[in-house]
């Protein structure tokens, strides 16, 4: 390398990578090392409370954590990376507008972290939406509420039935703490649409094993099971998703539930960019080989200058508590590794050992809805109210830096007083739709005049020519004229005083462009009966996904 001050790439800003650089910064000397953090969100997302939000219970924004805020002394990027090339210690980032690059680093750390994992059933990829961002759990809610609006303007029935209807395929700790708040949320809305009553609503959940939450003992597992059904939601164990096609979602067990939210939380897979992009090592379940010091290697061979921590990696879980061996991907783990990673990385540039990473899972707590929780360390069991408290205590307190605590915080006050927002911001995911229904347009371009005759001199068909073409389009609108693709033709003929003058004086003339209808009134019907390739682009596709992440990049293009 060229430069003396080690050159340090975070891959990934989430939990691991955010809190590695957030160490490192305290860790370095000044001048120590050069640090740079890519990732294609600008912030880190706070992934346990996703069902909140998607609940309405925590805003979205308050959960995310702003990389560029909150990292002062690192080089932070927006844009993914594509490719590492660790034998030439090279990695290619490609950013969303413009041309990808290369980037030499020293010292890599990869923590790129778990996609959704999706098996290929017909429609599940085209129909649902997972829950691993927060723009996925912001469409949730607003499709939820949204869906309630749409019902309450229908008569009893199919579409209504469908419309209320939830599908979570995916019975552990993600599925079911979105399946309960979301249950929460919709008793709640009933209040506000006395069109609807509970029996209504209908929530299913699908898990192919026969219980739910592995985390927790079978016991604890069965109490949340009865605590759904008590709330009127029903849980399908031993069942699998065959086909989401149709607004229908079919079940192994030949059931058909009509819904039109379909959330699919049945289990993450270690990032296929990041992990076959590279060069680096991987285990048969697609993570990263790392070791417990948390250098990627094995035991016995080490890739210099390459670090892994979090969901991406196949860290050895020394407590012993590991699924195969390896920690379990979860926050925990990815915390407390990626802080041990920054001490580590640290001592290695100053030549000291390095420390194996050792946690002992601390247990597990979910929200189940609003006042309801459960909670389980080894035999220790809590369940309901004193679970909540202890789950919002946790999250509370787990939320990185006291600017996004008091964010959390706030909600929470906010919504025990005047309890949660009720409202869909779906029309947020086409924002232009307004702007663009009563928007003038060029008119489109007219066919071509009939070619000239020979027979006749052209210079007078110039000056028709001219004429018909000038008079209606400066009559419309001169402005989008200016801008339009026939614009040249236009502005050609306008240049021509001898057309248009004769032109505007023509009785004919002008009696055509007071009979003809103008591009602002009379037709408005064409811009806005056939939705232009833009509206239709913009407009969600299916039950959800499509409409979830392509529209803010969109705006951004397209402005
Ligand atoms: C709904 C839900 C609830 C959960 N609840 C809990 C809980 O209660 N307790 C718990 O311990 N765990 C929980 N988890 C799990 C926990 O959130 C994850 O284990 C944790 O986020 C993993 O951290 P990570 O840094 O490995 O990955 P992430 O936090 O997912 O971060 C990965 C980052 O990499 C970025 N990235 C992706 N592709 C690229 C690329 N090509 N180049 C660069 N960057 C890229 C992503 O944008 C992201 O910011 C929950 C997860 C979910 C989804």
């Amino acid at each position: 390398m060229s430069t003396s001050v080690p050159k340090i790439l975070v891959v990934g800003g989430g939990y691991a990578g955010f809190y590695t650089a957030w160490k490192l910064e305290k860790h370095l000397r000044k001048g120590e090392a050069e640090v740079t953090i890519v990732d294609p969100l600008p912030y880190m997302t706070y992934q346990p409370f996703l069902p909140e939000v998607a609940a309405g219970g925590i805003e979205g924004r308050h959960v995310v954590v702003g990389l560029r805020r909150h990292l002062k002394r690192t080089n932070v990027v927006t844009a993914k990376v594509t490719g590492i090339d660790h034998a030439n210690k090279v990695a290619t980032i490609t950013p969303e507008v413009g041309e990808p690059w290369q980037h030499h680093y020293d010292q890599i750390v990869v923590t790129a972290g778990a996609v959704s994992r999706t098996f290929p059933i017909p429609g599940i990829a085209d129909n649902a939406i997972g829950l691993k961002t927060v723009e996925e759990a912001l469409a949730i809610r607003d499709r939820l509420i949204a869906n309630f609006d749409r019902a309450a303007n229908l008569p009893a029935g199919p579409e209504r039935d469908r419309l209320l209807s939830v599908v979570v395929v995916g019975g552990g700790f993600a599925g079911i703490e979105v399946f309960a708040e979301l249950r929460g949320l919709a008793s709640s809305l009933l209040r506000s649409y006395p069109q609807l009553r509970f029996e209504d609503t209908h929530f299913h959940l699908i898990e192919a094993m026969g219980r739910i939450m592995p985390e927790v003992s079978l016991e604890t597992s069965q109490w949340v099971l009865k605590d759904l059904a008590k709330r009127g939601a029903n849980v399908h164990l031993d069942t699998q998703v065959t086909g989401a096609e149709g607004g229908n979602v079919a079940l192994s067990t030949g059931e058909v539930i009509p819904t039109d939210l379909i959330v699919w939380t049945a289990g993450v897979m270690a990032n296929p960019t990041v992990v076959r992009g590279g060069d680096l090592p991987v285990e048969e379940r697609g993570r990263i080989k790392t070791r417990a010091d948390l250098r990627v290697g094995t035991e016995d061979e080490i890739v210099e200058g390459a670090w892994a921590a979090g969901d991406i990696s196949a860290v050895p879980d020394l407590s012993g508590g590991g699924v195969g061996g390896f920690c379990v991907p979860n926050a925990q783990h990815a915390v407390r590794q990626a802080k041990l990673l920054a001490k580590n990385l640290v001592a290695v540039l100053r030549g000291e050992a390095p420390r194996e990473y050792f946690h002992k899972n601390l247990g597990a707590v979910a929200g189940l809805g609003l006042y309801n929780g459960v909670f389980q360390s080894g035999k220790i069991a809590l369940k309901g109210f004193v679970a909540w408290v202890a789950h919002r205590g946790y999250h509370g307190l787990a939320m990185p830096s006291w600017e996004r605590k008091w964010r959390v915080v706030g909600d929470w006050w906010m919504n025990f007083w005047l309890s949660r927002d009720n409202v869909s911001l779906e029309a947020t995911l086409t924002p232009r739709k307004t702007f663009e229904e009563f928007a003038s347009r060029p008119r489109p371009a007219q066919p071509a005049a009939a070619e000239p005759t020979p027979a006749i001199d052209p210079k007078s068909v110039a000056k028709d020519e001219g004429a018909a073409a000038v008079a209606p389009a400066q009559k419309d609108n001169k402005v989008d004229d200016e801008k339009s693709d026939g614009a040249t033709e236009t502005e050609a003929a306008a240049k021509k005083p001898a057309a248009k003058k004769p032109a505007a004086k023509k009785p004919a003339a002008k009696k055509a462009a007071s009979v003809e209808p103008s591009a602002d009134t009379a037709e408005p019907s064409a811009d806005t009966a056939e939705p232009s390739a833009d509206t239709v682009a913009e407009q969600p596709t299916d039950g959800t996904d499509a409409s979830v992440d392509s529209t803010a990049p969109k705006v951004s293009a397209e402005r």
